[in-house]
């Protein structure tokens, strides 16, 4: 596919798409149905429906039954780690092959124009970004979200919680399941924001933000407290009446679904002039200028918060200005020793 036909390339090999990125019509004013109604089908496809799909054969094929769950043991909390760890390995580690070692696009929608494999950074371990991003997701990325799918599933199973089957609560099981992404966007968005203040972003966020140009193994490539905040929004289901299989949704959504932001590429070529959306430039956006796209838009949380970087040149504008006046804030604002002699 030509890429130029629906972007543009710097001279330093940075690709960007031509269309403006959009916050998700929902809450976004002055409202319109017509806009709610084309943009559902986004909402779905491709992320949403792989993730419910994996979901429900994870619930049918490759979940301990009930009385199993019901007694802890490291056999079945075992299983759950290793399925959940195929599944990533099998699916960043595709992605990775791909686009990233084999090439098999080039640089055809890809972001940025160089490869993470290109340039070694002594801020990984071992110098690696993909060596980096492999540990962190399984050392400790794959035991949190484990842990909080553990806790969940053995509370169900003891009846501990407001648990709901289908066949009493049908509409309100469905409501809550098509809730779910944007729960998580929620909650992303608030301990995205908070692991942004100054102190916690160098003790917790700053491991995230090492992978300038992210690849999917930056996808987890966290701070365990970052993991531990992560995956937290999964307690919900312990608060409102829920079902085993959302609960197996929402871990999907959190856990696999954070490799949408990673892929640095805006489609993925699967076939001659057939592409997937990637849903990347958002969150690449983030990666790239740090202080804005805190969420991926879905909701209009960051176009409230003046945070939104739309993608264009006036997004670009709007954001410089506002760093400027950030700074002239910064440099206006007495420091603690001068307000000290004023005193
Ligand atoms: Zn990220
Ligand atoms: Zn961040």
């Amino acid at each position: 596919m030509n890429d130029l036909e629906f972007g543009t390339r710097d001279k330093r090999g940075n690709w960007r798409p031509n269309r403006r990125l959009e916050v998700g019509p929902l809450l976004d004013m002055p409202w319109n149905l017509m806009r709610v109604l084309k943009w559902i089908p986004s909402y779905f496809l491709p992320w949403n429906v792989v993730f419910f799909a994996i979901a429900g054969l994870f619930w049918v094929s490759l979940t301990p039954e009930r009385t199993t769950l019901q007694t802890f043991d490291w056999g079945w909390v075992a299983f759950i780690f290793l399925r959940n760890a195929a599944l990533i390995a099998l699916l960043y580690g595709a992605l990775e092959l791909r686009l990233y070692v084999r090439r098999a696009q080039g640089d055809r929608f890809k972001y940025n124009g160089k490869f993470p494999s290109d340039a070694p950074s002594s801020v990984f371990w071992f110098n690696n970004q993909n060596v980096d991003g492999v540990l962190r997701t399984f050392l400790s990325g794959l035991p949190i979200w484990t842990a909080y799918e553990v806790l969940i599933l053995w509370m169900w199973a003891n009846g501990l919680g407001p648990w709901a089957i289908f066949g009493d609560s049908p509409l309100w099981l469905v409501a809550f399941g098509l809730m779910i992404p944007l729960i998580h966007e929620v909650h992303f968005f608030i301990i995205h924001r908070l692991i942004h203040i100054p102190i916690l972003y160098k003790w917790i966020h700053s491991v995230h933000h090492n992978s300038v140009n992210p690849s999917p193994w930056s996808s987890l490539s966290m701070h365990p407290v970052e993991h531990l905040l992560y995956w937290s929004d999964s307690l919900i289901h312990l608060i409102v009446p829920s079902h085993p299989v959302l609960v197996l949704y929402h871990l999907q959504v959190t856990g696999t679904g954070a490799v949408i932001g990673h892929i640095g590429f805006d489609k993925i070529e699967t076939g001659a002039g057939r592409a997937i959306d990637s849903h990347a430039y958002a969150h690449y956006l983030h990666h790239k200028y740090f202080e804005v796209n805190y969420a991926d838009g879905m909701l209009p949380l960051d176009k409230w918060m003046g945070t939104w970087h739309d993608g264009t040149k006036e997004g670009y504008r709007l954001m410089k200005e506002r760093f400027q006046k950030k700074k002239a804030r910064q440099v206006a604002r007495p420091s603690l020793k001068e307000k000290e002699n004023i005193g």
